[in-house]
């Protein structure tokens, strides 16, 4: 037996799946997960020495590579001067004003503990300060596991046929709508009907987890319009775009600016760690500025914030992020070519530091064409490029991850990889 196989086992005894998130237990692609022993650049290492070029990057975080000198040596002095302390301290000072430097329309912003937590407090800022209820938000969208979101959710409640999450009440559910992405109709529509109703429209600006969905020419701003017309808070979730797709995020790329915007992962360089923000006048309705609760024992922790920050700069270097996007751009283009040459239905959307994968001959630029792809083939790939060492997410649903640690002969192997791997699949 294995180690992998060995660690698996004794994980499916005593945690649900094995597991401590869905999607690490590749259900939806069969067989079984490895456990990482170590990671340093692009790479991963299992427990039984195989190594892998690493194309999930700890599912977001890990944009300047695993292991960065620069952020371990900011978590071991922060280290130094104590684990968590309870009051204020100065990193969340300089946390809060490099989010509102590099991100303008977030004027004040409030420190939390994951995405799931930022999402949370996000639209009960929105619906504590418009006094409505409804929410709106977008088929393949995940905006963590709140009970409001679980309602048609992406990511692994998609993965995993639950669209409704049992525990989720019926009546909480009742006031999330969900809207086609990218159908400019739909969205005009509902808010004619509903318009009044709806605290705040959540989306992610460039669906990431519904593998990876661009927005249609003037999409975010029609979104834009239709929450301005209506005094709906529009949130932008940028909790995998933030810091990936530019430097500002989705808003920065698009020229949007929501009226809260949500982090995480890239923001914590592998801490726990999210954040939410925007408007000074909604921001100032949140305890104890305002009436609107909301707190975390741990939120603003010190080794988080020197991890975050330490991630922040790396991505504030100077042509970080055209670099990151060129290497995209070549990894996407070997694969396309690679799939062409085995003449396999295939496309691939890109921005920034992210990209989707789907084996499907159309461009994909909807929920349902998404859908529409071949998971059975991606199945195939995704075992093939395993076995050659490259892991990709394990999941035809999600987004795949671009670092800036990843070399021109990484991204050359990953594309030799693929084309073996599609000969034989094709
Ligand atoms: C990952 C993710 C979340 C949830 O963040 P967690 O830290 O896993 O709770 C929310 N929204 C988006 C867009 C995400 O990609």
């Amino acid at each position: 037996m294995t180690r992998n196989a060995d660690l698996f086992a004794r994980a499916r005894h005593r945690l649900p799946g094995g597991v401590n998130s869905p999607v690490r237990a590749f259900r939806s692609v069969g067989g079984e997960p490895f456990f990482t022993a170590r990671a340093e650049g692009p790479y991963l290492w299992d427990v039984d020495g195989q190594r892998y070029i690493d194309y999930v990057g700890s599912w977001g975080p890990m944009i300047a590579g695993h292991n960065h000198p620069a952020i371990r040596e900011a978590v071991a002095r922060a280290i130094g001067n104590g684990l968590s302390f309870g009051t204020p301290c100065e990193a969340e000072v300089t946390m809060a004003e490099t989010i509102c430097r590099l991100v303008p329309s977030v004027e004040v912003v409030r420190m939390v503990n994951s995405g799931t937590e930022a999402t949370m407090s996000a639209i009960r800022v929105a619906r504590g300060a418009t006094g409505r209820s409804r929410i709106v938000k977008f088929e393949g969208c995940y905006h963590g596991h709140g009970d409001a979101f679980l309602v048609k959710a992406g990511s692994g409640a998609l993965t995993f046929g639950l669209p409704d999450s049992p525990g989720v009440p019926k009546p909480l559910a009742d006031l999330t709508l969900t809207l086609p992405f990218n159908d400019f109709e739909a969205a005009t529509t509902l808010f004619e009907r509903h318009g009044d109703e709806i605290a705040g429209l959540i989306v992610e600006p460039v669906v990431g987890n519904a593998n990876c969905i661009l927005p249609r020419d003037g999409y975010l701003q029609h979104l834009r319009e239709l929450c301005t017309r209506y005094g709906t808070i529009l949130i932008f979730d940028e909790v995998m775009t933030g810091f990936r797709v530019a430097l500002g995020g989705a808003q920065e790329r698009f020229g949007i600016r929501p009226d809260l915007t949500t982090f995480g992962k890239v923001i914590g360089g592998g801490m726990p760690v999210g954040a939410y923000g925007g408007r000074r006048d909604l921001m100032e309705q949140v305890a104890p500025a305002g009436p609107i609760y909301q707190a975390g024992t741990l939120s603003g922790n010190p080794v988080a914030m020197a991890a975050g920050l330490a991630s922040l700069a790396l991505v504030q270097e100077p042509g970080f992020h055209a670099r990151l996007e060129a290497k995209t751009i070549a990894l996407t283009d070997g694969l396309q070519a690679a799939a062409d040459e085995a003449g396999l239905p295939f496309s691939t959307t890109r921005i920034g530091g992210m990209f989707g994968l789907y084996f499907n001959r159309d461009h994909v630029d909807s929920y349902a064409k998404a859908m529409a792809s071949d998971a059975a083939m991606f199945k195939r790939f995704f075992h093939g490029m395993l076995a050659r060492g490259v892991y990709l997410a394990p999941s035809a649903f999600e987004a795949g991850f671009m670092s800036i640690a990843h070399a021109d002969a990484d991204i050359s192997a990953t594309i030799d990889a693929a084309r073996e791997t599609m000969r034989e699949i094709g």
